[in-house]
């Protein structure tokens, strides 16, 4: 069950006794935020609000609206990384899931030696970072080597974001596979994207684990597709994404300036929401590039082509007769 780090919630409250605050995060801790929020207020007597926009990661904390109601603490939960404050007014809280990843383990170290695999390396998302040590365990008790690649910048050791990998990327040389503690194909899928190495995720509810490259291949076919269909676009909109942790204005200028010496004609477009609903307005446009979060476009469906920037680096690549294979082999997809 996922547990919120409320102690340090009410630690912050009871230290800078704020005339109100705001909590969001991400859709499936919405009841948990609900409920925490209800309790705040009656305990405090201060307006709490829970912020019902989107926060889909550390990227996307909601601060305008946060300004907007005028609070001065914003509690942002669940999305953990190696940083505790983001400025005055952030301040992020974990929320962990303390289920037993033994059983599950236990089957996959097993099984998985049948299969030749000696050395690996264990990642996962926010959720299971107090997993990793005993899973770690685990694995080693049945012979494995086990790496835990080293967080940088907002990851913490082992961990990966849906478009940050260097816990994964840097090890990639040295393991037989990655195993992800979780259920999410989010991220599991990108990991097998980035390393090209078999990927496994390991589900602690359903007590099963899979191994995941065939999602993942089907992933980067349709983002190489929506590369090739972009190359005949006449005119390309480059959306800035104005989500605060998103916001890329620079590399869409330079993106701009790139796609022009190859002919195309541009439209600036700025958004907070990209959705294909939003882009089906823009019919003089025929391919787009965001440079908001890179899984917009691999992850959702669009009438269109919509790039993130590895994919518009390489159509340039591809319009200037340039090599432009393993765009996705990177670290970092932005
Ligand atoms: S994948 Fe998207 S939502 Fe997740 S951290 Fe990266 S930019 Fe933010």
């Amino acid at each position: 069950m996922i547990q919120i780090d409320e102690k340090r919630i009410h630690s912050t409250i009871n230290e800078r006794k704020p005339r109100s605050v705001a909590l969001d995060g991400p859709d499936g801790l919405s009841k948990k935020i609900q409920n925490c929020a209800q309790k705040l207020s009656e305990e405090y007597q201060i307006p709490v609000y829970v912020i019902g926009d989107t926060s889909w990661g550390s990227c996307d904390l909601n601060l305008h609206a946060a300004e907007t109601l005028g609070v001065d603490i914003l509690f942002n939960i669940g999305h953990t990384i190696a940083m505790e404050k983001f400025g005055d007014k952030v301040v992020m809280i974990d929320a962990f899931d303390d289920v037993d990843f033994s059983e599950i383990a236990s089957k996959c170290a097993i099984e998985l030696k049948k299969k030749n695999f000696n050395k690996i390396s264990l990642v996962t998302n926010s959720q299971y970072l107090p997993s990793v040590q005993k899973v770690k365990a685990i694995f080693e008790s049945h012979g494995y080597e086990v790496v835990i690649g080293r967080g940088k910048g907002h990851l913490n050791d082992a961990q990966v974001f849906g478009c940050e990998f260097y816990p994964a990327y840097d090890s990639k040389n040295d393991v037989d596979a990655y195993i992800f503690l979780g259920q999410s194909i989010f991220h599991s899928a990108s990991i097998a994207i980035v390393t090209q190495k078999p990927t496994f995720m390991m589900d602690p509810y359903f007590s099963e684990y899979s191994e995941i490259n065939d999602i993942a291949q089907k992933l980067e076919k349709k983002a190489i597709l929506s590369v090739l269909k972009a190359q005949d676009a006449k005119t390309i909109g480059i959306i800035i994404g104005l989500k605060e942790g998103q916001f890329a204005k620079i590399k869409a200028l330079e993106i701009k300036k790139m796609l022009e010496d190859q002919g195309k004609r541009i439209m600036l477009i700025a958004m907070t929401e990209i959705t294909d609903e939003r882009l089906l307005s823009y019919q003089d446009v025929d391919a787009f590039v965001q440079v908001a979060c890179p899984r917009i476009g691999t992850d959702n469906h669009f009438h269109k082509p919509v790039l993130s920037v590895p994919q518009a680096i390489s159509l340039i690549k591809i319009l200037k007769g340039e090599p432009q294979e393993g765009f996705l082999q990177i670290k970092h997809w932005l």
